[in-house]
This record gives structure tokens, C-alpha cells and sequence, in this order.
């Protein structure tokens, strides 16, 4: 495909990589930030990155639009959602080009999961906007009424990955603002462009200028000036735990609730019933999605002893028919990484790995500009070692055998991440005993990868807490306040004579 029409849309940006109160606007930190097309190295945009300042601008414009916003009727935020997916849904092309070009995604992915993910993410918000519930209102005490009022925080502080720029946008602002909250989101100042699409679409579609702004800057700048700002009132953060450790410092220090959506390193266990055909064509898939940059990827499969032969010849060969190459090709199924930086620390785990373990496939860095890496498959690493505990994100499985069911699930558990996980069997009870020992946010059964809008999406152990997607995300972003009337219209309460005694009023 010609530079020309690869780059179409890229004129869209010139006004600056900052969306602050409705209008995009340059940052003013002086510095400059490249955005490289990963699968030729090519520089394609360069932008201001937001200095702390910019972050000042935008937590301002969020805090002076939070009244009225809040106070708008569920009806109206959710006729707002409705426009706002529809017009997402009308420039689900151009997102999906350029969400290819900044990342290295191919079209196929970001047509068809990225992009209708977050129009059918904002049909649902704009539902889910009519239908904040609580308990009902009730006389607890006998002379009092009492309800909860379900109310929006304020403020929020949002920080999101590279590895799904749109989608993480998406999962980050729509409870949010659904919810009456307004917000200033930082995404990874690699991949700021569809986040900057989607906000100036909600504006178009009718959200008021300063609910949703973006500031794109680095995250020891912008992001840790937007977790510490007084005028924030919620932290809600996606990406590594290391960095969300930092992030919940700063924001335990200014006394500010958090949302932490972290690292994975999901198991993937076969038991020797599964059907193991069905097994080799998951595992690949689910460990190669994305390139294998997903937080909920596939990463270490345990196969039951007497099928594990079988399994991992399965999953070398099913690894060699996968055709990666240029994202905007139509027969590609896996691009590049997203930076040639990353690719690079993919490749050192593989290259380490060679002293102790196998590399059945995969594990040579490709001739070429690209940041390509091939699937690449494991076998032998002991339990302890890098490969098999390291979050390493890209397309790296590793295999390793196990004997009884209760070792199979204590190798998926030994991990200090919990947020996927899943268990491939024909046998209910074994199901049904994975679903339930298993520590992981999500525990598929004879599938690994699919997310729906309806159910929540996070993490237990380092792997965060709370909810993304889903009414369970209004628990992130929603406060109760408890209301209580008094029903007896007494001068001197029952409750008094902890005070007065038994002298009269
Ligand atoms: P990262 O932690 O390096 O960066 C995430 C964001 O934090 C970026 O916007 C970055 O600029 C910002 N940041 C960096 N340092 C900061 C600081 N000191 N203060 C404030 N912000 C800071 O992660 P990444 O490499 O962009 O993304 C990959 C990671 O994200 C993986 O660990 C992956 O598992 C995780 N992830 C988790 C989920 C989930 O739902 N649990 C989803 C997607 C990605």
C-alpha cells in the first residue's frame, strides 16, 4: 500500500496532540514526541508533548464542566452516548487506519475487534447511563428514612497503555462520564492519536466541551503531575505493575481512590480429556493476538502429561502457518510490536531463555526495518525460571507438562498475577473446580480471549483491582452518600438520653 494512503488522516493532528476544553491545542513542554509507524520504522506525526501545565488546562476545563454535567439527566448523558457511537461508528474506518499505523496492528484486527468493540463499549454506556440502581429507600431505624444517593466523584485522572489505545480510551472514559463524572485522560505518548479521535467525536456528538479532555505527554510528566493534582479526585490506571505501584503511591499520598487495571501472565491449562485440536487452534490464537501485547494473552500453557506430545507438535505447527507481515495487508494475521524498543526486550527474554529451555519455534529477530517478531514457542523452562514468570508481551508462548489435577491448577495459580485464565476440558467437574480455584479475573472454559461489553474486565493479586466495562464499573466511579430523614419531628430524640440522661427536654 502506498505511503500516501497508509498516512491518510494524519492532517487531522496538526493542530496539536492536546484536547483541552473542547479545542485541540498544542503542548507546551518544549519537547517533542515521534510517532513511528512500527512495521517500517518510518516516522508518520510529530507533536508538542504536554508539559505540566497543559495537565493544569485540562484538569481545569474537566472541573469547570463537572456541574453541569453531573447534573444533566441520565437521559440526556445516555441520548449523548447514543450520537456519540453512532458517529464512532460512522468513522470506524479512519479509526481503524490509523489505530493500525500508530500501533502495527493489522486492519483485520482493528476492523473487527478494536474498533467494533468500542462502538458496541459506548451503545452500552449509553444504556447502562439510565440504569445507575441502589437499595431502596427504607426505615431502618423506625424513626427515620433512609436512601443512598449514588453520586459521581468528580475529577477523574485516567492513564492508559499502548496496546490498545482506542479500546483502553474507551474502557477508561465511558463509565466515567456515563456515570456524571468528568476526565482528563492520558494515553501512552506513543500512541495518543485515536484517543484525541474519540474525544473530539464525543464533543461533535453533542457531549459538552471539557468532560472528556486528553493530554498527551510522558507518564513521568503529564502522568504523574495528573495523579498528584489536588483537583483530581480519582486515579484510574491501565498498565504494568510496576508503574501502577508508582501510580498508587502518589495517589495513596493525596488520598484519592484508585483503579488499577495491571500485568498478566495468564495460564492456559489442558486437561488430558480436552479436545486437543480444539486446544492448539486456542492457544495460538490467544497467544499471538495483538502480536501477543495482551494483558490477558495465553502466555504459559500446562498440558496434562499424556497429551502434552501432542499438544505442543500441535502448537509448533499451527505457530508456522501464521503469516506475519505488513498490518495493512489484508492476508496478515500478526504485525509487528509497537515499538523496534520493545521488540528488541521481547527478544532478550527468548535469547536467555536459550541456556536453560527450548525454543521449539520462532525466537530469531527478522531481517528487515520492521519491529517484527515470529511466534515463537518454549519448552523445558523449570517453573521458576524468566520465561515462565515474566510478563513479556509479545508472541511468546511457553509449554510446560503436569501430572495430577491438583498440580495443574497450583502451576496456574503460582503466580503473583491474576487476571485470565483458562481451562480446556470436556469433564464438568474439572470445569467447574477451574473456574473455582483458579485466581483470575476471568476464567474461560474451552475458550481464552473474548471480552463483551456486559461483563466486567479486571485483575485480582498484582494484577490490579476493580472493574473495567460493564455496570460493575460504576462501582469505580460512582460514590454512595447515605440520607437520612428524620420521620418523628420530636424536639429532644429518643437517641438524646445518650446525652441529656433522663432530664426532661
Ligand atoms: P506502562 O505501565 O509502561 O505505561 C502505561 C501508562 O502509564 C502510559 O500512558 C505511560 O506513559 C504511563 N506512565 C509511565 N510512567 C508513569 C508514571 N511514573 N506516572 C504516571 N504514569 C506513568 O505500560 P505499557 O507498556 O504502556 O502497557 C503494557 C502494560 O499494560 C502491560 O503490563 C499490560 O499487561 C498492561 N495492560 C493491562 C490491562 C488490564 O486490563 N489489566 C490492559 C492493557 C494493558
Amino acid at each position: 500500500m502506498g505511503n500516501r494512503n497508509r498516512h491518510q488522516g494524519m492532517e487531522c493532528f496538526a493542530d496539536g496532540a492536546q484536547y483541552v476544553g473542547g479545542v485541540s491545542r498544542s503542548g507546551t513542554s518544549g519537547r517533542t514526541q515521534e510517532i513511528v509507524d512500527p512495521a517500517s520504522g518510518e516516522v508518520v506525526h510529530r507533536y508538542a508533548l504536554a508539559s505540566t501545565a497543559d495537565v493544569d488546562a485540562a484538569v481545569a476545563a474537566a472541573r469547570e464542566a463537572f456541574p453541569g454535567w453531573a447534573r444533566a439527566t441520565p437521559g440526556e448523558r445516555s441520548d449523548a452516548l447514543h450520537r456519540f457511537a453512532t458517529l464512532l461508528g460512522e468513522r470506524a474506518d479512519g479509526l481503524a487506519r490509523v489505530e493500525s499505523l500508530q500501533c502495527g496492528k493489522p486492519l483485520k484486527l482493528t476492523t473487527e475487534f478494536d474498533v467494533p468493540g468500542t462502538v458496541d463499549n459506548t451503545s452500552f454506556f449509553a444504556g447502562a447511563a439510565r440504569r445507575l440502581t441502589g437499595q431502596s429507600a427504607g426505615e431502618y431505624s423506625g424513626d427515620h428514612t433512609s436512601y443512598v444517593r449514588r453520586e459521581p466523584i468528580g475529577v477523574i485522572g485516567s492513564i492508559a497503555p499502548w496496546n490498545y489505545p482506542l479500546q483502553m480510551a474507551a474502557w477508561k472514559i465511558l463509565p466515567a462520564i456515563a456515570a456524571g463524572n468528568t476526565i482528563v485522560l492520558k494515553p501512552a505518548e506513543i500512541t495518543p492519536l485515536t484517543s484525541l479521535m474519540f474525544a473530539r467525536a464525543a464533543t461533535e456528538a453533542g457531549i459538552p466541551a471539557g468532560v472528556i479532555n486528553v493530554v498527551s505527554g510522558t507518564g513521568a510528566e503529564a502522568g504523574e503531575h495528573l495523579v498528584g493534582h489536588p483537583d483530581v479526585a480519582m486515579v484510574s490506571f491501565t498498565g504494568s505493575t510496576a508503574v501502577g505501584r508508582r501510580v498508587a503511591e502518589i495517589a495513596t499520598a493525596s488520598v484519592k481512590r484508585t483503579h488499577l487495571e495491571l500485568g498478566g501472565k495468564a495460564p492456559f491449562l489442558v486437561f488430558d480429556d480436552a479436545d486437543t485440536e480444539a486446544a492448539v487452534q486456542g492457544a495460538v490464537a490467544a497467544a499471538l493476538i495483538n502480536s501477543g501485547q495482551d494483558c490477558t494473552a495465553a502466555t504459559r500453557v500446562y498440558v496434562q502429561r499424556s497429551r502434552y506430545r501432542e499438544v505442543v507438535e500441535g502448537i509448533a505447527e499451527t505457530m508456522a502457518t501464521v503469516r506475519v507481515g505488513d498490518p495493512f495487508d489484508p492476508s496478515t494475521d500478526i504485525g509487528p510490536l509497537v515499538t523496534h524498543a520493545h521488540r528488541d526486550r521481547v527478544a532478550g527474554f527468548v535469547e536467555r531463555a536459550r541456556s536453560y529451555a527450548t525454543v521449539v519455534t520462532g525466537g530469531r529477530v527478522p531481517e528487515g526495518p520492521g519491529a517484527y517478531y515470529p511466534p515463537t514457542l518454549i519448552t523445558g523452562a523449570p517453573q521458576g525460571s524468566e520465561v515462565v514468570g515474566a510478563e513479556i508481551f509479545g508472541p511468546v508462548l511457553v509449554a510446560l507438562p503436569f501430572d495430577s489435577d491438583d498440580e495443574g491448577i497450583a502451576l496456574a495459580n503460582d503466580t503473583p498475577y491474576g487476571l485470565a485464565a483458562s481451562a480446556w476440558t470436556r469433564d464438568v467437574f474439572r470445569a467447574q473446580r477451574a473456574t473455582r480455584e483458579i485466581a483470575a479475573g476471568c476464567v474461560w472454559i474451552n475458550d481464552h480471549i473474548p471480552i463483551i461489553s456486559e461483563m466486567p474486565h479486571g485483575g485480582m493479586k498484582a494484577s490490579g483491582y476493580g472493574k473495567d466495562m460493564s455496570a460493575y464499573s460504576f462501582e469505580e466511579y460512582t460514590q454512595v452518600k447515605h440520607v437520612m430523614f428524620d420521620n418523628t419531628a420530636a424536639v429532644r430524640k429518643d437517641w438524646h438520653r445518650t446525652v441529656f440522661g433522663d432530664r426532661q427536654g
